[in-house]
């Protein structure tokens, strides 16, 4: 790492703990379609979910006011989702990994943005079973131009998306839609700008590995049976961060077993 300032990856992960907190906010508002920022012209304040009394200042600050109120709404001692401050912590410690592994500045910015988008896929993934094109889309444009403006090559990222997109079409036409979904084709798409062909090839290979590893895990406890629905980017998305991370490292360690 470059940034070798202890002071940038501490502003990362506090930064990373507020767009955590969007995160869970995003999540919640997009799922029952409600608007992201403003209402009639005044910024849309958070409520509580139970007994829908806005929430003081107080309570919005990451993890903190979880902490301080016990895990409880303030007004009716409904139980606040565990949610709220494990995607905080998750989404802060990935804004600081990504000051730890890159090599500049703005490459610290695309690893942050790229946690970021992917913690929001996961969540929302798990929870509605849906990958939404209105996050991968803009993301897919996004990613491919600041990874254009990072020196990474064209090629590399036109053929990651070839290769990722394709390989999840191919699941979606074979299978009738009932393996993976159609956001599925458009995660597949932006993992592969993001990472480039090499490092999706790590990510595919990992989210395998592990899914298969915890399908068998599941199935024997029988939580789940074979027709279970499965949300794929639950999978994936932390193979695509771990790629994203340590892909270098992942790929020469494999490679040495080859050469
Ligand atoms: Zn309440």
């Amino acid at each position: 790492m470059i940034l070798d300032n202890s002071l940038l990856v501490l502003w990362l992960g506090l930064i990373g703990l507020a767009v955590g907190s969007f995160i869970n906010a995003a999540e919640f508002r997009l799922a029952k379609n409600l608007p992201l920022g403003t209402v009639g012209g005044r910024a849309a304040r958070s409520k509580c979910t139970s007994c829908d009394i806005q929430l003081r200042v107080v309570d919005l600050i990451p993890v903190v006011s979880f902490v301080l109120l016990r895990g409880r709404c303030y007004s009716c001692s409904e139980r606040i989702s565990w949610q709220y401050p494990v995607v905080e912590l998750i989404t802060a410690l990935l804004f600081g990994l990504s000051g730890l592994a890159a090599v500049s500045l703005p490459e610290a910015i695309f690893f942050a943005a790229c946690s970021g988008v992917m913690v929001f896929l996961f969540i929302y993934d798990l929870k509605h079973m849906l990958v939404l094109d209105v996050v991968t889309l803009p993301a897919i444009v996004i990613a491919f131009i600041a990874n254009w403006f990072l020196g990474v090559d064209l090629i590399d990222m036109v053929l990651g998306s070839v290769i990722g997109g394709g390989f999840f079409a191919a699941q979606y036409l074979i299978s009738r839609g009932r393996w993976v979904g159609g956001g599925d084709i458009r995660l597949g798409l932006l993992a592969g700008v993001i990472l480039g062909w090499q490092h999706l090839l790590v990510a595919l290979m990992l989210a395998y590995v592990g899914g298969s590893v915890i399908a068998l895990g599941m199935l024997s406890t029988k939580k789940v049976t074979m027709k279970s629905q499965v949300p794929f980017a639950v999978f994936f998305v932390p193979a695509v961060l771990v790629s994203l991370f340590f892909g270098d490292k992942l790929l020469s360690w494999y490679l040495s077993f080859l050469l």
